[in-house]
């Protein structure tokens, strides 16, 4: 399942041919591993307004370096501009003023974020302005390349403190194959942040529930919600009951096997999470299925199958887990949705339907907990071309058509959609809530 166009773009003969063809010549991503530091560099801060002067005490509590002051020679790892004082769309021109000198600076892989308040919290001028900071961090995206991503976090005012799970997830390699994003924090008035006694296991002590966990995305979903202190409960279909149990097995997590479309399977999930882990914090919705046809070839059983896998299933199931109150406080739902929901696909009328329905069950019940003193949100992943046995099977060209139109030039690794996760997961993340981040490279699809 390797990208062995990537892999020959990285040898020399290969380098020099995609140089001089004008091919697309993919960065070698860098990825975290467990014991890493977050960050390997320098981040330098800049700009003015509500967090600036607090940006180096809060990623020093991530033991990251900041630097305030370009200084000629230095190399940075990464570049945290705050924007939130910027007012009227004149003074945007601070945006180019800090970024043009660094961009020649930075290191490889390296990350950007930039920091504002969310457009739809203030009014008249510094609405446009701040909405302007979209199509500024997109456009970075596209051009920054040697691997690096750029983001933009709108942060309500008063959740400046509640942004620290964000910046150390954005800021490392753990969203090494997230780019372009725009996440929200604190913009339904959430509940602040939980501190997080270490960040290395922001998990520690919490139940995490995942369906489809036996193979694929599902598989690293769990591996790395264990890797953050988590203990696993995975779930499958019971044809994948021995993959299941070897998985869970090497995480020393616990199983369940059944459909989730069952009549009986919300109420099963939650008597099991309930009586066998005294309820669950983590609850992510994996598993997923595509009968693709085009629309005028469809019959009624594949898609309503599609959707009731896809979206009716999460939605009965996360109504059963909270009408029980099997979720516990600062819990979180988590939905995988995918790229075609948002920008629709040729064949995937019932898939893009479905993802489309996680999304709007984002939407729908982020902003019902959101008044609820519980501190449980709901966010979703949506997923690009992400290397699996799925994609593998896809027919050569349209293999490679897919994994190149992205600003990285390859796809993405299950586990970039798992490290998205556990970003949400985190006890830190209780203001992180109503997002859906794509990790798709920065695809070039959009709707
Ligand atoms: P996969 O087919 O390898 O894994 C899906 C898992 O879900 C399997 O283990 C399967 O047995 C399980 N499952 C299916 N129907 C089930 C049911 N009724 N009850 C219980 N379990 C069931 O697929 P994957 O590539 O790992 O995808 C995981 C998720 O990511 C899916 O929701 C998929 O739509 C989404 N996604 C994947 C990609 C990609 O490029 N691979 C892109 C976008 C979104």
């Amino acid at each position: 399942m390797s990208d062995k166009y990537q892999s020959f773009t990285q040898s020399s003969i290969g380098r020099m041919l995609a140089k001089n063809l004008g091919l697309p010549s993919p960065a070698k991503l860098e990825r975290y591993a467990a014991g890493d530091p977050l960050v390997r560099g320098t981040v330098l801060v800049g700009g003015r307004g509500r967090l600036a002067e607090e940006l180096p005490g809060l990623l020093g509590e991530l033991d990251v370096t900041t630097a305030t002051g370009q200084v000629d020679g230095q190399r940075y790892k990464g570049l945290v501009f705050d924007a939130t004082g910027l007012s009227t769309v004149a003074e945007l021109v601070e945006l180019q003023e800090f970024f043009t000198p660094v961009l020649r600076s930075l290191d490889g892989c390296p990350r950007v974020v930039v920091v504002g308040t969310p457009p739809e919290l203030v009014q008249g001028r510094e609405r446009v302005a701040q909405r302007a900071l979209e199509g500024f961090t997109r456009s970075l995206g596209k051009e920054i390349g040697n691997g690096g991503t750029v983001q933009l976090v709108y942060v309500a005012e008063g959740y400046e403190g509640s942004l620290l799970s964000t910046l150390g997830f954005l800021l490392s390699p753990k969203s090494a194959y997230v780019s372009g994003q725009v996440v929200r924090i604190g913009a339904h008035q959430e509940q602040k942040a939980a501190a997080v006694a270490d960040w290395r296991a922001p998990l520690a002590g919490k139940v995490a529930f995942v369906t489809g966990a036996s193979r694929g995305i599902g598989e690293e979903i769990a591996r790395v919600l264990h890797r953050d202190g988590a203990s696993v409960v995975g779930l499958d279909v019971p044809q994948a009951a021995d993959d299941l149990q070897r998985v869970m097995a090497e995480l020393d997590g616990d199983w369940l096997t059944l459909d989730i479309t069952a009549p009986d399977a919300p109420q099963r999930i939650a008597q099991h999470l309930k009586d066998k882990h005294g309820g669950v914090d983590v609850v992510v919705h994996n598993a997923g299925v595509t009968l693709d046809k085009k629309l005028a070839n469809q019959t009624p059983d594949r898609f309503g199958k599609v959707l009731a896998i896809n979206v009716e299933a999460p939605e009965l199931i996360t109504a059963e887990l909270l009408a029980q109150q099997v979720v516990n406080p600062n819990g979180r739902i988590i939905g995988v949705a995918s790229i075609a929901g948002i920008a629709g696909n040729v064949g995937q009328t019932s898939y893009a339907a479905s993802k489309a329905g996680v999304i709007g069950l984002v939407d729908a019940l982020s902003r019902e907990l959101a008044q609820d003193a519980a501190g449980i949100t709901v966010n979703a992943v949506a997923p690009g071309f992400i290397i699996t046995q799925m994609t593998a099977a896809v027919p050569f060209a349209t293999r490679e058509v897919g994994q190149r139109l992205n600003a990285m030039a390859q796809g993405g690794l299950p586990v970039d959609v798992a490290e998205t996760i556990a970003w949400y997961a985190s006890p830190a993340s209780t203001a992180v809530n109503g997002n859906v981040v794509r990790v798709c490279g920065q695809m070039m699809l959009g709707a």
